[in-house]
């Protein structure tokens, strides 16, 4: 599956968020058997309204959503990259995720220590970047001095290579992040980027963890967040972790008054949960039948066999067509029938390129 790291300094509110998110949207376990699912591992089920709309008209047995992975990776301070705590182990964990949430304070409270001794957003979130981008100075440097050796024998693409790892040494000594020079490295910069699993080329959005007046109208911390974030073109997300620890404990009607009460339409997870999602440039496609309607994940641009191989690798193998209907179209006819009648249902080839909202209905050989 796809992952998302939950990262930042002690104290800021990740494991309440972990926990909060963990709750609420906690996957059953028993629809995974084949997982051994770690303590700091959580699969969250994505919120997305489409599924229960189409549920509505179906009326399947089953309802299933389709998830993505958080995981707690707690333990960061400063001087990780040096060893300090477990920082090393920990810098690893980040380098197996796709994605991350760097959760920041944003809040005052007199009980919770911080660990720099006052809330200061930016500083934190500069704190938390330099050990990654000091890690991953170690990597290029060392890759540097194998490749270097390679290039003086006159070999070319050795050549190339250190002209990009040079490149690359130069915004990380500046002490700025990858991400958003993707654009800038060429393609043996990403190259590189992508062997060496740098830390700073992913896609990161900031959790700016809020008290509860602060939901309402952002606190000086998260416009100074804001304010950093929008430099580096990074998405901010704004929540009450202590909120969403409530919220995530509670049944289902109660919950629904509370958020009235709070004034909010949804958890706040939600919008972290999708933006997760949007970070790691995912879509979902869906399968409804009278026995299940089930959402599916796949990278954008995935093309219709391989996403039928989501499903089973047999429809992969023996992939003939896909039967495609859009969502809206769907919700505005009422049925599949409709649709078909309607002719709004494509037939599409292997080179399909599957769309967010498509429902699909695969034809294969066995
Ligand atoms: P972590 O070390 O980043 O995982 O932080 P925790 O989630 O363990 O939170 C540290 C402390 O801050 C705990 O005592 C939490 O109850 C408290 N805390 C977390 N979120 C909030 C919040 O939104 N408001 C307030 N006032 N306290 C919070």
């Amino acid at each position: 599956g796809f992952n998302c790291g939950i990262v930042g300094l002690p104290n800021v509110g990740k494991s309440t968020l972990f926990n909060a998110l963990t709750n609420t949207a906690k996957a059953e376990a028993a629809n995974y058997p084949f997982c051994t699912i770690e303590p700091n591992v959580g699969i969250v089920e994505v919120p997305d309204e489409r599924l229960y709309r189409l549920a509505e008209l179906i009326k399947p047995k089953k309802v299933t959503p389709t998830t993505i992975e958080f995981v707690d990776i707690a333990g960061l301070v400063k001087g990780a990259s040096k060893g300090e705590g477990l920082g090393n182990q920990f810098l690893a964990n980040i380098r197996s995720v796709d994605a991350i949430a760097h959760v920041v304070r944003c809040f005052k409270d007199e009980n919770v220590v911080h660990v720099e001794g006052s809330v200061d957003p930016v500083r934190d979130i500069e704190t938390i970047n330099y050990e990654l981008v000091l890690k991953d100075l170690e990597s290029v440097e060392r890759r540097l001095e194998k490749v270097k050796k390679v290039a003086k024998s006159g070999d070319k693409k050795a050549r190339a290579e250190v002209e990009a790892l040079e490149r690359i040494k130069e915004i990380l000594e500046r002490g700025e992040r990858i991400r958003p020079y993707l654009g800038e490295i060429g393609e043996e910069g990403q190259k590189v980027v992508k062997e060496l699993a740098l830390l700073t080329a992913k896609p990161v959005m900031y959790v700016a963890n809020v008290d509860e007046e602060g939901l309402f109208e952002d606190n000086e911390y998260v416009e100074a967040v804001k304010e950093f974030a929008k430099k580096e073109g990074a998405p901010v997300v704004k929540i009450c972790a202590k909120i969403e620890a409530e919220l995530a404990e509670l049944p289902p009607q109660e919950k629904e008054e509370f958020l009235k009460e709070l004034g909010m339409e949804e958890p706040g997870l939600n919008a972290v949960i999708r933006e997760g999602y949007r970070l790691l440039d995912l879509i979902t496609f869906f399968t409804a039948g009278e026995p299940e309607v089930k959402a599916w994940t796949i990278k954008r641009g995935t093309k219709a066999p391989q996403a039928a191989g989501k499903i089973h690798s047999d429809i992969e193998r023996g992939f003939i067509r896909a039967e495609v209907i859009r969502y809206e179209d769907l919700v505005r006819e009422g049925s599949i029938q409709a649709c078909k009648d309607k002719g709004l249902m494509r037939l599409e080839g292997k080179d399909y390129e599957v769309q967010d909202g498509d429902v699909i209905y695969f034809r294969f050989n066995v």
